[in-house]
């Protein structure tokens, strides 16, 4: 640290006055006025540490740079600082409920004449609590001590507050993101209508302390040419609801593009060369979860630089279906990165692309956007541009959440094709539709199969899923209600075709109602015990064909094998459409909105 020059570095104690103030008021106008004259004393060089400080942090959250130390260390500290015996430490952090008010009150009483050679800078305090974030290993937790009692054996009772209270993790001024943005409006740029030009370079870097500085050292010009940039986390487009396919359709016009809405986890990623960075939808590094995520960026997109936006879901490799998002969830708590990523494997279905071979997209709108993103997303057995259809009806809207949903989605994603990507924001550009029932299943549902898939990668060689159908009493035949992959043993993929061999066909049977067509086709004759977890409409699976709407028959979703083979039904003991209607009938419940 370069220590010439004290008298050009803010001094702590004003930051803390400030905080004093901040901590008392409630307006949003009075803490502008309040933080702007704090931005007004602070040298250029020292606003991004002010920033980060006043978020109650240390760099952007994207960094991962963690300060939140225990509670029992942050006593140890304030034990040792302030000479008190622990047990009153304690007893009056109790009391307080917080370490930074104890820690005051006992440093008043126990130091009343401590007097410090010179006072704490801003620039010493941001130092100092980085380090101490910075320090692991071995005797980690000696060194982090004592470089915090120093720092508070140099501070006053009121320092020593707020000190404590970053180090925890607790400063909580109640100051958001926007004020600071307010302040820094005023207070650099002179003036408040500035702050749309702050907001938007916060929304494509999401550095805070970052876009202050550039604003004090560079001017409105300087923030004007912000750009989105690989590494930096842009803040996520966020979507609006309206409940009905008509209603998204007249508040785009007329003219919109349905995707897949899946159910995953979002996943911003940031590709440079061969070096790659994943940020969640809060903008965290997740990288270290999803290894392969990062190896199919450099392998399957072909673009060199460029950020992407993506959904990742849990898939069956061996037969390339979704799972339901808890499933993806293991992946999260999983200690074993290498483990988890074998044993829950997932796929990205790409939906956006803010920047691609040097370009800023996010100008762009949907229609260039998709394009690029089309053109760079290889389509592979773990990548793809999400499903999208463009679309002015209001009925083909519908239908496509059906198809959605029964591929395991959970509705759609529908975009306006005319929409930039508004970093930040929640907009009109993307509307979400979801369902307005679900029908949750308890009972299993007996099915005969009549078609196999071939399978891939574990699978390879083998069928992957099988293609079931219910019975059709009143019509005599077998309409397809699911494909099945989920919940077969080994044993039980062996013994399946073997089970099945004589009833093969080369043409679809003249009782099977189909219009999916399987690599091979059975004769209607082995049934199975299936378990799902709710029925669906369908476009794709005529079963109970327009018995609930017009142009839509009925789907198992999530279905899952039990293990039980029916030996003792025939295929026409099967569960029929008509119970499957009326088992969708009567749990049919109305979605809660969220
Ligand atoms: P919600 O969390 O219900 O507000 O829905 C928004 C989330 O849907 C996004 O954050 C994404 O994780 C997810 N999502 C799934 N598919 C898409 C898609 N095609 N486009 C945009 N977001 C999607």
């Amino acid at each position: 640290m370069n220590s010439a020059a004290p008298f050009l570095r803010l001094k702590f104690s004003t930051v803390v006055d400030a905080y004093g103030k901040l901590e008392a008021l409630s307006g949003r106008v009075a803490i502008t006025e309040v933080l702007a004259s704090l931005l007004r004393e602070t040298p250029k060089a020292e606003l991004p540490m002010l920033v980060y400080l006043t978020q109650g942090k240390l760099r952007p959250d994207y960094e991962g740079v963690e300060l939140g130390i225990a509670e029992k260390f942050a006593i140890r500290a304030l034990t040792t600082a302030s000479g008190l015996p622990v047990e009153a430490v304690k007893r009056s952090y109790v009391e307080a409920g917080d370490i930074g008010t104890a820690a005051e009150k006992l440093l008043e009483e126990g130091r009343q004449n401590h007097l410090s050679s010179e006072p704490l800078t801003l620039r010493r305090v941001y130092d100092a609590l980085f380090d101490i974030s910075q320090i692991s290993g071995s005797g980690s937790i000696e060194s982090k001590l004592r470089e915090l009692v120093s720092l508070l054996s140099d501070s006053s009772p009121k320092e020593a507050k707020y000190i404590l209270r970053t180090a925890m993790g607790e400063l909580r001024l109640g100051v958001a993101d926007f004020t600071i943005l307010d302040a820094c409006a005023v207070a650099i740029l002179g003036g408040k209508e500035h702050r749309k030009v702050l907001e938007r370079a916060y929304n494509v870097t999401s550095d805070l302390g970052h876009v202050v500085q550039l604003a004090a050292e560079k001017g409105l010009s300087g923030v004007e040419g912000v750009r989105v940039q690989v590494g930096k986390p842009i803040r996520p487009m966020l979507a609006e609801r309206l409940s009905t396919a008509a209603e998204i359709l007249e508040k785009m016009g007329g003219d919109v593009v349905a995707e897949y809405k899946l159910d995953g986890e979002r996943a911003q990623i940031h590709k440079d060369g061969a070096k790659v960075e994943i940020f969640s939808r809060r903008l965290e590094k997740i990288t270290a979860t999803y290894p392969d995520v990062a190896e199919y960026a450099v392998k399957y997109v072909k673009s060199r630089r460029a950020i992407l936006e993506g959904e990742v879901v849990a898939v069956n490799t061996e037969t390339g279906e979704y799972f339901p998002f808890q499933e993806l969830m293991h992946r999260r708590r999983k200690h074993g990165v290498q483990e988890a990523m074998q044993q829950y494997p997932v796929a990205v279905n790409f939906f956006d692309v803010m920047f691609s071979e040097g370009e800023d997209l996010t100008g762009e709108p949907y229609t260039a956007r998709r394009t690029e993103l089309e053109r760079i997303v290889q389509v592979t057995d773990f990548t793809r541009p999400v499903p999208a259809l463009r679309t002015k009806s209001a009925e083909e809207i519908e239908r496509y959440m059906e198809e959605a949903i029964s591929e395991g989605g959970e509705g759609l994603m529908v975009k306006d094709p005319r929409a930039k990507y508004t970093a930040g924001a929640r907009g009109f550009g993307w509307i979400k539709l979801k369902r307005e029932y679900r029908s949750e299943l308890t009972d299993t549902i007996d099915l005969a199969i009549v078609g196999a898939y071939h399978g891939r990668g574990r699978r390879a060689g083998a069928y992957g899923a099988y293609l079931l159908a219910a019975y059709d009493q009143k019509r005599g035949c077998f309409p397809t209600i699911s494909k099945i992959g989920t919940g077969f043993s080994d044993e039980d993929l062996e013994r399946f075709p073997k089970l099945l061999k004589p009833y093969e066909s080369s043409v679809k049977p003249p009782n099977v109602e189909s219009m999916l067509v399987p690599d091979v086709w059975y004769r209607p004759k082995v049934v199975i015990e299936t378990i799902a977890s709710e029925i669906t409409l369908s476009p794709i699976h005529p079963a109970g064909m327009d018995s609930i709407r017009k142009g839509s028959g009925l789907a198992l979703r999530f279905p899952k094998f039990t293990g039980k083979v029916r030996d003792e039904k025939g295929p026409e003991d099967a569960t029929t459409v008509k119970e499957i209607v009326e088992m969708y009938n009567l749990q049919k419940k109305r979605i809660k909105e969220n």
